[in-house]
């Protein structure tokens, strides 16, 4: 019999692992990306025996397939994925293929903010549990890749809106949105509806014995579940009420999570990790993990003994009296927020890269509040003069993480904090967020 054919467009961690998948399940698997393929990754394609091409698309091959894989990278307006729409070939993510070969429970997690730290955080009550879960999406080894090679009972995914995009079928038994806020607009024609629709495809399909959590104290979110018919179960979490039903929030300090009417509490502080956004993330993670009947005394164990993820709000060091944080992750207004937030003392706050359209009226009050001097990290920081002039005194530029740490290490006074929260993405300067983070961590360790 003849096999079906099906393209994969990208060779990173998820065409790749979807080409695995692919392979095990008797498809014909063509792989073609247009930029280059890391040695990694071309010898795992050659290991399976599995055809590629690099540096361009074959066009003609490609319109050939019955189905095509494309990476959350590509973005739909290009040519080749307009023409494969145009001729009706079904395009997909990775999450959309490998979903259909699992009777896995997934639990997936979106939103602005929050996904990573959710979803390790869920994970790892759910291991400690000691569960048969596996994690994937935008974090690890590809979803594909583990679903060939694994055999989990429970999945946690973290699902972008690029994947989401890409997905029709899929159903998540328990879908979690941390908060919706302007991110990726340059992918949604600047619509910010298109994005808030991409995310809420994460209920695609589900049924009233789903679950869907989410931030109650979201405007956005809450105004869309207004609008919306949602037939999953409905479990909220929020900092700024009181609930009578299922859901999680904060009373006198207290979290409080209540499930089938039994509920957890813990204070703020036995929390292992700070900050309003934080108490969110733990909140999520709680909700989910008694939805799957975790045993309360291993949820509030995992809640107060999680380990901090690097570049989100990482200590890195305190020297003559300074604390030096790492924020490298905070790529947007939203998340650079929390951070200023999270601030107890005054700040020698470190900004700046490649904006994705800030809006700096959102983070005002709180920069005039607890920041004392910006140092601007960029190419080009015109935006961050402009916007702060009036609020901040100081405002210096610099072009390298060593520069950047050597000058708030002189601003900066015994007992302030110096916090690289930097609100844009890193390419101008940096390989990646990873990157900027390690260096400035270099940088402190070197002071
Ligand atoms: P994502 O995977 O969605 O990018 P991360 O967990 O990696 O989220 O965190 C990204 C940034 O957002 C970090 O700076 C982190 O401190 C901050 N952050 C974490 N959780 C939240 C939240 N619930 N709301 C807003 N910001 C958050």
């Amino acid at each position: 019999m003849k096999k079906t054919k099906i393209a994969i467009l990208g060779a990173g961690e998820s065409g790749v692992g979807a080409a695995i998948l692919a392979q095990k399940k008797g498809f014909e698997v063509f792989v073609s990306d247009k930029g280059k393929i890391s040695e990694k990754y071309k010898s795992v394609l050659s290991k399976f025996e599995i055809e590629f091409e690099e540096g361009k698309h074959s066009f003609n091959r490609i319109l050939n397939a019955k189905e095509v894989v494309k990476s959350p990278g590509i973005p739909d307006k290009v040519d080749l994925i307009q023409q494969l729409n145009k001729k009706g070939v079904p395009v997909i993510s990775e999450i959309e293929f490998a979903g259909r070969y699992t009777n896995a429970l997934k639990i997936c997690v979106t939103g602005s903010n929050g996904k990573t730290t959710t979803c390790l955080w869920i994970y790892h009550i759910l291991k400690s549990a000691g569960l048969n879960v596996g994690l994937a999406g935008n974090i690890g080894d590809s979803f594909a890749r583990q679903v060939a090679e694994k055999d989990f009972d429970y999945y946690v995914l973290e699902i972008s809106s690029f994947q989401l995009d890409g997905m029709f079928d899929f159903k998540a038994e328990i879908a979690v949105i941390m908060n919706i806020t302007p991110d990726h607009l340059d992918r949604y024609d600047y619509d910010f509806s298109k994005y808030v629709d991409s995310k809420f495809r994460i209920l695609n399909n589900q049924g009233s014995e789903d679950a869907f959590v989410y931030c109650a104290d979201d405007t956005v979110l809450a105004k869309e579940i207004e609008k919306r018919i949602i037939p999953s179960r409905k479990f909220p979490f929020t900092f700024e009420n009181t609930l009578s039903g299922d859901g999680a929030f904060v009373k006198d300090n207290n979290i409080k999570i209540n499930i089938k009417s039994s509920i957890i509490t813990m204070t703020l502080e036995e929390l292992a990790l700070q900050g309003r956004h934080n108490a969110y993330n733990s909140m999520a993670s709680s909700i989910t993990s008694r939805l799957i009947d975790i045993r309360k005394d291993t949820i509030k164990q995992c809640l107060s003994d999680f380990q901090n993820i690097e570049h989100r709000l990482e200590f890195v060091a305190s020297i003559h009296g300074i604390d030096f944080v790492n924020d490298s992750k905070a790529t947007n207004i939203n998340s650079c927020w929390y951070a200023l937030e999270s601030m107890t003392a005054d700040v020698v706050w470190i900004a700046g890269g490649v904006d994705k359209g800030n809006d700096y009226d959102e983070i005002r009050s709180l920069v005039k509040e607890k920041v004392k001097a910006i140092v601007c990290l960029g190419e080009d920081n015109s935006k961050i003069h402009d916007a702060f002039a009036d609020d901040v005194e100081i405002i210096v530029d610099t072009r390298s993480a060593k520069e950047a740490v050597t000058s708030a290490f002189n601003i900066a006074n015994k007992g302030e904090v110096v916090l690289l929260s930097p609100a844009c993405a890193s390419f101008d300067l940096f390989e990646n967020y990873e990157d900027r983070g390690n260096q400035f961590k270099d940088a402190v360790n070197n002071l």
